[in-house]
């Protein structure tokens, strides 16, 4: 596909009002050096550009626009909204957010407004206004930036009034609410709209951060998604209503629990992410996250901030080693990033963020390891010209990635409180990441037939539509792999009655009877036809086939012998259940058998510890081949003799990769 950039961006946030300007000329030849070519200005200077209610001052700003402009930058415009100035809160305290505890705040910190203050919505959309009429004519303005990281939480009185406006065009009758959350439990019957409160700690989620009423929760969380993406969604027409064909993003944050992102996506023209991993994440959980923010509009994404070395807000900020940035942004790429940004690009003074990593330390010049880093990794960008954008990942497989049910399924009240969604998600897309087998992450409304396997792990919530897409494309000869814990309840957290999976009961062929939580000192075995023997925990499902054949059964306790993992024809296609957390190698051994037998392979042939991702365009398959390993990996021989486009070098079978090495081969198609 065309890329939406002309050459891959390479630069990040930059903070020059920060500054005195004596610094910004050496900043831009330090810049040229690193082969920077794009700056993401004016995110936090609301307080600058709006000094008071009735008075704009571009003054800076305008010095700021033109020294990147004269450069060539390609900007990145933010709006500067995500930081309410002082004299706001004076005057109108209602801007502030109400807490969990009810507490509203009082002036400070970011991400502090209440998204359903039409305070809030007037100023931040009328700045919007002033910026887009400002800057219209510019060029070099490549994107613009609603706000930053959309989060935080609000619970005050305006944001109660507008869960009643939301929940009365969603359901018309109070009775329908009384039906959807099941309030005859607890007798919590509502006579009128105006008696339902927010669910905080003051209300339904008074006990230990659980909630009484899933369904309440749940719809507060839909609500509150909804609620942010109106602020996001007033700006961006502000800067459209000026500026037409804007190309307009906001910075997400990868498996945020806050807000449904593919929702958000779909107002979105690009997708664009800040990626963060601590020391100890794994590798293939940021791979899964990158394929998560491409598959928000299944297109190549931005990566909007990055880290050169160290984070400042985790418990331990370990330096990225030697060579890790570099590989971490190729990885990055091969996962479909058409950018590579970071935050930011000289590091602060004062503030929270002093220890955050900057291209420029504080030292204050181009002589440091991280600069030197990011000089290599510019030069090498640069060099591929448009070689890499717009080009696109295949994938044979999807899995389903749903809001909804991460709400949902870590709202339940029982059988476990060790369930937690994102991890479930990744125990399955580690497998797939092993074998080096493309991902897509994709949405309980998304395109199931371009798939040969779809895993849906959890899938705990299924609402009104799901069991007839998920049969139909079973029915066509996919394969579906499911789990405990799935096929529960529907969109209002009510159990789907007549037996679990409920409506996933028929395609897979096996009933539920009993789920039964193991404590983390415990587990049970399965064991295969053959004998072999694989640990288990968490959740163990008790269930009886119906229809299915039984691949595993349990080992221990009262129900040894039961099924653990089954396997149904449906249609032309198979279903899989996984009644319980297998340890790795027993998953293994079930996705193994469900993907070939239809013939989903890894983008090569060979095992190996290398990650090895693709992307392709019209005439190129480009693979990226990173060690992510501690011990030094062969290439193998199936990549030999493909040239590499970072170095130009053809590669052999057998060289040696050290960690943090990075190839992208070439291959014509
Ligand atoms: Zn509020």
């Amino acid at each position: 596909m065309q890329s939406k950039f002309k050459r891959i961006l390479f630069g990040g946030d930059y903070n020059p009002n920060q500054w005195p300007k004596e610094v910004w000329a050496q900043d831009m030849a330090y810049f040229k050096d690193a082969h920077i070519n794009s700056a993401t200005i004016n995110v936090f200077s609301w307080a600058k550009i709006q000094p008071s209610e009735n008075e704009y001052d571009f003054t800076e700003l305008d010095e700021i626009v033109d020294m990147l402009s004269n450069e060539n930058y390609d900007i990145v415009m933010a709006t500067s909204t995500a930081a309410l100035p002082a004299w706001m809160v004076k005057k109108y305290p209602e801007t502030m957010s109400t807490d969990y505890e009810g507490r509203r705040h009082k002036f400070g910190a970011r991400h502090n407004f209440c998204p359903n203050s039409l305070v809030y919505q007037k100023y931040a959309k009328t700045l919007a206004t002033e910026l887009a009429k400002r800057y219209s004519g510019n060029k070099n303005i490549s994107v613009w930036h609603i706000n930053n990281e959309y989060g935080g939480y609000c619970y005050c009185d305006n944001c109660q009034k507008q869960f009643r406006v939301w929940l009365k065009d969603k359901y018309k009758t109070i009775d329908a609410v009384n039906d959807a959350w099941n309030t005859e439990f607890w007798g919590h019957t509502f006579y009128d709209w105006d008696e339902i409160v927010v669910p905080n700690e003051l209300s339904e989620e008074a006990w230990d951060g659980m909630t009484s009423f899933a369904g309440i929760s749940t719809d507060y969380r839909r609500f509150y998604s909804d609620s942010m993406l109106n602020c996001y969604k007033l700006e961006r027409d502000a800067v459209k209503a000026i500026i037409p064909d804007a190309l307009v993003t906001t910075n997400l944050m990868g498996t945020f629990k806050g807000l449904d992102y593919f929702k958000w996506a779909k107002e979105m023209d690009i997708v664009s992410w800040d990626n963060y991993p601590a020391y100890d994440t794994p590798w293939s959980m940021v791979a899964m996250t990158h394929d998560l923010m491409r598959g928000l509009k299944d297109e190549p994404f931005m990566l909007m901030e990055q880290t050169p070395s160290q984070q400042n807000w985790q418990h331990y900020n370990s330096l990225k080693r030697p060579g890790q940035m570099r590989a971490q942004s190729y990885q990055t790429i091969a996962h479909g990033a058409d950018t590579i940004q970071f935050f930011q690009l000289r590091r602060s003074k004062g503030g929270c963020e002093k220890f955050h990593g900057a291209v420029i330390a504080h030292v204050g010049t181009n002589d440091t390891r991280v600069f030197r880093e990011t000089a290599q990794l510019g030069r090498e960008l640069e060099s591929f010209g448009t070689r890499t954008l717009g080009t696109r990942n295949k994938s044979d497989v999807g899995i389903i990635f749903d809001w909804d049910n991460y709400w949902a399924l870590e709202y339940t009240s029982g059988p476990t409180r060790d369930l937690k969604y994102v991890d479930q998600i990744h125990h399955y897309y580690e497998y797939f990441y092993n074998k080096n087998i493309s991902v897509d992450m994709i949405p309980v409304d998304g395109d199931f037939s371009k798939y040969k396997v779809i895993a849906a792990p959890v899938l705990y919530m299924v609402k009104e539509g799901m069991k007839e897409k998920l049969e139909q494309f079973v029915k066509n000869g996919g394969t579906l792999i499911t789990t405990f814990m799935s096929g529960i309840v529907d969109q209002s957290d009510n159990v789907h009655l007549g037996g679990y999976p409920g409506p996933l009961r028929e395609m897979a062929g096996v009933w539920v009877e009993e789920i039964d939580a193991l404590a983390p000192e415990q587990s049970n075995t399965v064991s295969f036809s053959d004998g072999k023997e694989y640990k288990c925990n968490l959740l163990c499902d008790l269930m009886h086939p119906e229809g299915a054949e039984v691949l595993a059964t349990y080992e221990s306790d009262f129900y040894a012998g039961m099924p653990a993992v089954t396997k149904n024809s449906y249609g032309k296609g198979h279903v899989y259940y996984v009644a319980t957390q297998l340890e790795a190698a027993g998953l293994a051994r079930v996705l193994d058998e469900a993907t070939d037998e239809v013939s989903v392979s890894g983008v090569i042939a060979e095992e190996t510890g290398l990650e090895i991702t693709c992307r392709e365009s019209e005439n190129t398959r480009f693979y990226f081949v990173m060690n992510f390993t501690d011990e030094k990996q062969a290439l193998p021989a199936s990549l030999a003799g493909k040239v590499d486009l970072i170095t130009g070098e053809t590669a052999k079978e057998g060289d040696m990769m050290n960690k943090w090495d990075v190839k992208i081969l070439q291959e014509a198609l």
